[in-house]
């Protein structure tokens, strides 16, 4: 079945965000349709790493505290829930710092209580997955009676596209995340991983924050801030991801994650856009991209040339030596244990980098970048 896709316009955090929200909420039969009175809900952002909503990396609090208010109007319990990238240590402590460094503390201060700091989890059998049999799940999500995903709008150098689907990914608790980059290496595999994690935790809507968006070599720190001023909403994340593809001007084919879900009939690549379809112009991709192809002698290098020298030509991790801290946030995300920290900075023994960007990605100064050999 084609599922709506709803795109509304909100110009920033503070301006008409409430009425935008009810516009999108409104184009998929209300919020009533989904939530009832005396629900549990669970309201999972994007809390990536550490950092400022200012940085469009985060789902922004006011967007999360605004939903979490019309769930509270119709009768609901409403909570917060995620767990951090693999560099973060997944305790209460770390939890609570990860709220007040976002933002979200603040702009819930009358209701902090509803900010999940329990670490627990629960392993969930999987009968027919695409690659995994069984996988660990943060408990009080699997307790809840609705899930509402509340992913950013974001690229990614590993796949593209941070967005709906992706975002279940924080289901998997703390530093679980990294061994499934270590078991399942090339990207196909992964995808399929991605695809469990948001089978097993199936949230019933999704409302994405685009209003500031990440682009670029997102999801983290070496991204950049776009005002894109939309607000999306669906019941199929596979939708939303398709339908954000087409404004963003990616090809849903070129985004493993989509590929392996038709592959696997999980979507027929079809959804319906209601509200604002007109494209989003000129958004960056992040470099590691290479599946646009236009007339220019770069991009003919791209997708002709490059694919069969990949293998060596991948982008790789490179420590900017200037920036590092030192602060070992890349050593724990690693998977492959691939970084140590000399007297200077980081650095990165090529020979067990599997280029997975976890580093790229959880790096808290943005001082890791991606090389590859340029023409
Ligand atoms: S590269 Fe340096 S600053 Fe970045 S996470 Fe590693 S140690 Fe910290
Ligand atoms: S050094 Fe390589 S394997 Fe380790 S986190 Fe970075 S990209 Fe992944």
């Amino acid at each position: 079945m084609t599922e709506i896709v709803s795109v509304r316009k909100a110009e920033d955090y503070e301006k008409g965000l409430s009425k935008a929200i009810d516009k999108v909420l409104s184009d998929l039969g209300g919020l009533k349709r989904f939530v009832k009175s005396g629900d549990k809900v669970a309201l999972k952002p994007n809390l990536l790493v550490f950092s400022s909503p200012s940085k469009a990396i985060v789902t922004h609090p006011i967007f999360t505290f605004e939903v979490f208010k019309k769930i509270i109007e119709i009768g609901g319990e409403p909570f917060v829930i995620d767990s951090p990238g693999s560099g973060i240590p997944f305790t209460k402590n770390s939890l609570k710092s990860l709220y007040r460094l976002t933002g979200y503390w603040e702009i819930f201060k009358d209701y902090t209580d509803y900010l999940n700091t329990d670490t627990s989890k629960q392993t969930v059998e999987i009968e027919n997955g695409l690659i995994l049999k069984r996988v660990d799940i943060l408990k009080p999500l699997l307790d809840a009676d609705f899930i509402i995903n509340l992913p950013k709008m974001k690229t990614h150098t590993l796949t593209f596209l941070s967005g709906a689907v992706k975002n279940m990914y924080g289901a998997v608790p703390g530093m679980e995340k990294t061994k499934y980059h270590s078991r399942f290496r090339n990207v196909h595999d992964f995808s399929k991983v991605l695809i469990d994690v948001w089978n097993v935790t199936k949230p019933g809507l999704t409302l994405m924050d685009g209003i500031v968006s990440l682009e670029g070599d997102g999801p983290a720190m070496r991204g950049i801030p776009r005002k894109t001023q939309v607000i999306l909403g669906s019941k199929d994340p596979l939708s939303m991801d398709l339908a954000i593809c087409k404004l963003i001007g990616l090809a849903y084919n070129d985004i493993p994650y989509l590929k392996v879900a038709i592959e696997n009939n999980l979507s027929d690549g079809t959804y319906n856009i209601v509200g604002e379809t007109s494209a989003i112009n000129d958004f960056i991709l992040p470099r590691t991209y290479h599946g646009k192809i236009s007339i220019d002698p770069v991009s003919l290098y791209n997708y002709f040339v490059f694919p069969i020298f990949s293998k060596f030509l991948v982008e790789k991790p490179k420590v900017m030596k200037q920036k590092c801290i030192r602060c070992g946030v890349c050593v724990r995300s690693c998977p492959e244990k691939a970084i140590t920290i000399d007297k200077v900075s980081a650095i990165i023994d090529y020979n067990k980098c599997i280029k997975c960007y976890c580093c790229h990605e959880q790096c808290p100064e943005g001082a890791i970048d991606l090389k590859r050999i340029n023409l």
